[in-house]
């Protein structure tokens, strides 16, 4: 495996590769790698004869109160995790490298941006659309995949693509879980104690909406209360939001009448976590 920091080392190779016919795929990630991880390195394995994984913490998708500093990183873990799955490249840029001193313009969507996830983090998703161009910019994928654990995040990169003409296909990966339902996040490393237990209320609170769906329940004012009487048993889970949307349009909907997903963000202790689940009919678990 190679180890790659500059964007032009980075570009050179994605250049000699293109030349010999090879096609690329990449798998954007901020490190301190998990199953959900490795799950979208293989899916990416079968799609492309290259395979690059970009690891960086991408200071531009933090605001200045949020956990930048202290989110978790274990780079030799990484790259050993890396080389198992035979990923090809390892592009790990520091900082000043993918943001040179003065660095000015960004890439940024104006309606389902400003919702949900960035609503409460603002100038999270203009940090998480520059970054990606960038990577995109220096890597050449032909593929990159991405979790649909962030499906607001997944939904706004299809846009990118399609409003900015990037020739890259987007994949996307089904959520990885622990055995009891958690979604797999690297910022579980913060759930001490009892919080690990709580944080259960995400996939619970989603098994039930989807439960009741599945029961003919439409109303989607009744599904989100559903969910918000889980998250409210659990006595330090605080709601940031809880909706349910179209899938196509990413627009909060009344009634479940077309495939949808239901979302929410939920504070346990000091630790912000997301989940989503589908909502529609044939859904798998
Ligand atoms: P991150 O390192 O958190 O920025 O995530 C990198 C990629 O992994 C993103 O495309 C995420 O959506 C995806 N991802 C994160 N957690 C999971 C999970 N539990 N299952 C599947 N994909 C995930």
């Amino acid at each position: 495996m190679l180890t790659i920091k500059t964007i032009a080392e980075m570009q050179a190779w994605a250049g000699a590769s293109q030349r010999q016919g090879r096609r690329i795929a990449l798998v954007p990630t901020m490190g301190y790698l998990h199953e959900g991880h490795l799950s979208l390195i293989r899916l990416a394995r079968e799609r492309a004869d290259q395979l690059v994984v970009s690891l960086f913490v991408n200071p531009t998708q933090f605001a200045p109160n949020e956990d930048f500093d202290r989110y978790p990183r274990d780079e030799a873990r990484d790259a050993a995790l890396c080389e198992a799955e035979n990923v090809d490249v390892l592009f790990q840029p520091p900082v000043d490298e993918m943001y040179a001193p003065g660095h000015a313009v960004y890439v940024d969507e104006d309606g389902v941006a400003r919702t949900l996830e960035g609503a409460h983090r603002p100038g999270h998703f203009r940090g998480v659309l520059t970054v990606v161009a960038k990577l995109f910019l220096a890597v050449h994928p032909d593929v990159a995949v991405f979790g649909r654990k962030d499906a607001q995040q997944l939904w706004l990169l299809q846009k990118m693509v399609r409003d900015l003409n990037f020739p890259v296909a987007i994949a996307a990966g089904p959520t990885v879980r622990e055995p009891d339902g958690l979604a797999l996040s690297s910022r579980n490393a913060y759930l001490e104690g009892a919080l690990r237990e709580q944080a259960l209320c995400l996939s619970r609170a989603l098994r039930e909406a989807r439960r009741r769906f599945q029961e003919g329940e439409r109303n989607a004012y009744l599904l989100r209360g559903a969910m918000l009487d889980i998250i409210s048993a659990a006595p330090d889970a605080r709601m940031d939001y809880i909706e349910i949307v179209d899938a196509e349009t990413f627009a909060p909907v009344a009634v479940v009448n077309r495939p949808a997903l239901a979302l929410l963000a939920v504070r346990v202790g000091g630790t912000r976590l997301i989940d989503n689940m589908e909502l529609s009919e044939g859904a798998a678990s």
